[in-house]
């Protein structure tokens, strides 16, 4: 047999997990597209080309959601979406426009609009929205693919052994079609974190590796592999040595992962018998049933901006409570964290769009916008106040960074329970109000902030960006963006001692509070509820339930002594690492 140089290349982990098998390549996407110009006579069919693609790429998407396996039936919504874009105004209209204005053949005005969209959504810092670009891609290709002729995603259906898939990326239509029995893992060139491919990945539970440019030309069919999801890292042409040394760590992972989540519904009470309570973010209703699988305690943040976003025009109240009241609902009675409207900076809303800012991160963002637009904020709280009659709601304001902003919020909270009593309309005026500390100021006046709030939350995303300085979406500046930093651990600190002095509660619902790393350190600083993403509920809850708080001053004293975030990590390894063994790989 040859013998194949063992190579590594480092991508990013879109789905913890290790495995170990052949490459299956599908789809290299629609590269090459040619233009070429039409005579007036022509453009009529050209257009009518064009829509017969987009109707049959919509016949196809109906195929796949009405035969969508129940173990997809969560991303239901994602393949809805896409089946609405096919015929967005912003893609249909604007196509059909170009073919006719520029005299171009259907599939050259496709690329050309469908990048102008791409173009938008990669102009935005957000993660989550910069990667609905890829929705587009996959639409688009659908739709090209008809145009052209090509065929390419009915592969996946043939798949026959049991292979590791690589593509260019992979549509949530594609993914859909999957046999789960036929699929390791995947790796894609496109995709982050956020993608809908580790979010599908990570539903799942199989391993994945995204971003990693270059695997479709780098992988051939049949390459020996070996992906490492929680890493994410590729083995092309494994050693020996490195073949026995993942096989051994894949049942380490898999032991340990299934204990984690077995024992995931239970609670996070740590060794001398402190309850916390670990949660999910979500930004979607659909997300709220992942939260429960993961055995979370409720829901520490819902990011309500996404029904603003999705459409053109603003959500009316009532679509606002009957979306909120199905979320409460379904987690009842376990509490709901509804965060307020946090559009402008990163997470623009077209329906609210005013005018574009030089430095939208210290722009008309979050708490500043709904304060200068009390009629959309009114709507909004209208909304929360009602469908908090129903369950466990707490209301949460972002981005404050003085008192003043606090006693405005309440005085239009004040005034919209007011309005809806006077409309004999059932609400719950005395729901739990507090407030996000994400700008260094609301840190620092943590104690003044205190005496009006129930709680609060860090937002650590945010907060690391305005303390250290740090674009958080920014990639050149990325290796900076660091949780443990000294000053974010100092501002942590004195958030926890105005909040237990004043005997409030302190949440926080940032990444930071994800790392199981974190857990110890977070458990010193006196947070009581940590909020995440779902997926990383199991193993901050299986870490809190091995940390003992009973004696952890003189842990904490160290950390906060050391000047570098390196040395801080090392005070961690030092002291915890033997439990990290048993719950994480570092
Ligand atoms: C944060 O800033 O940490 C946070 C949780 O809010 P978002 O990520 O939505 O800005
Ligand atoms: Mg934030």
């Amino acid at each position: 047999m040859e013998n194949l140089q063992e190579v590594v290349i480092q991508g990013i982990g879109g789905s913890p997990g290790i495995c170990i098998g052949k490459a299956y390549l599908v789809d290299r996407g629609v590269d090459v597209v040619q233009q070429y110009l039409l005579l007036d006579f022509e453009l009529d069919d050209e257009i009518e080309r064009f829509k017969s693609a987009v109707n049959q790429a919509t016949k196809e998407m109906d195929d796949i959601i009405a035969t969508v396996p129940a173990e997809f039936s969560e991303q239901l919504y994602i393949l809805e979406t896409h089946k609405v874009m096919l015929k967005d105004k912003k893609l249909y209209d604007k196509t059909c426009k170009m073919i006719e204005t520029k005299k171009i053949n259907a599939e050259w005005a496709l690329k050309k609009v469908s990048a102008q969209i791409r173009r938008m959504f990669n102009d935005m810092t957000d993660p989550y929205f910069r990667e609905r670009g890829n929705d587009v891609t996959h639409v688009t290709d659908r739709i090209m693919h008809n145009l052209i002729g090509n065929r390419e995603h009915e592969q996946i259906q043939d798949i026959n052994k049991r292979v590791i898939l690589v593509a260019r990326d992979l549509s949530p239509a594609e993914t859909s079609q999957i046999q789960l029995n036929k699929i390791q893992g995947f790796i894609t060139e496109l995709g982050g974190k956020t993608s809908h491919t580790s979010i599908i990945a990570r539903t799942l539970q199989v391993p994945a590796i995204v971003g990693l440019a270059g695997a479709t030309e780098l992988l051939k069919n049949d390459s020996i592999i070996i992906v490492d999801g929680t890493q994410g890292v590729l083995i092309l042409n494994p050693s020996e040595d490195s073949l026995i040394a993942y096989a051994e760590k894949k049942v380490i992972d898999e032991t340990r992962r299934k204990r984690m989540i077995r024992h995931s519904a239970k609670p996070a009470r740590t060794p001398d018998g402190i309850q916390k309570k670990v949660m999910g973010n979500i930004e979607l209703l659909e997300e709220v049933v992942s939260v429960l699988d993961h055995g979370g305690d409720g829901i520490g943040l819902y990011r309500t901006e996404f029904l603003y976003m999705a459409s053109n025009e603003l959500p009316t109240e009532d679509q606002l409570f009957e979306n909120y009241k199905e979320v409460i609902d379904l987690m009842s009675p376990l509490p709901v964290t509804i965060r307020t409207l946090d559009i402008n900076g990163d997470k623009q809303v077209r329906a609210l769009k005013e005018k574009d800012e030089s430095n939208p991160a210290l722009g008309l963002r979050a708490i500043r916008y709904c304060l200068k637009r009390p009629d959309v904020f009114k709507t909004q709280l209208r909304a929360i106040l009602r469908a908090a009659y129903y369950g466990n709601v707490r209301l949460m304001l972002p981005m404050i960074s003085g008192v003043q902003e606090i006693i405005a919020a309440k005085t239009i909270l004040a005034q919209t329970a007011e309005e809806l009593a006077r409309e004999n309309i059932p609400c719950d005026p005395h729901l739990e109000l507090g407030i996000m500390i994400e700008v260094p100021s609301a840190a620092i006046l943590a104690d003044l902030m205190a005496n009006h709030v129930h709680f609060f939350s860090i937002g650590t995303n945010d907060l690391i960006q305005y303390s250290l300085a740090i674009d958080r979406g920014n990639h050149d500046v990325a290796h900076l963006f660091k949780p443990l930093h000294p000053a974010i651990l100092r501002l942590v600190k004195i958030v926890s001692e105005a909040a237990h002095k004043k005997g409030i509660k302190l949440f926080m619902c940032g990444e930071m509070a994800a790392d199981p790393f974190n857990v110890p350190l977070l458990l010193a600083l006196g947070i009581n509820e940590f909020s995440m993403n779902p997926p990383s509920i199991p193993a901050v809850k299986s870490m809190i339930r091995q940390i003992d708080t009973s004696n952890m001053d003189i842990f904490l004293d160290k950390v906060l002594k050391q000047e570098s975030s390196d040395a801080i990590i090392k005070v961690v390894q030092d002291t915890y690492g033997d439990i990290f063994q048993e719950t994480i790989r570092l």
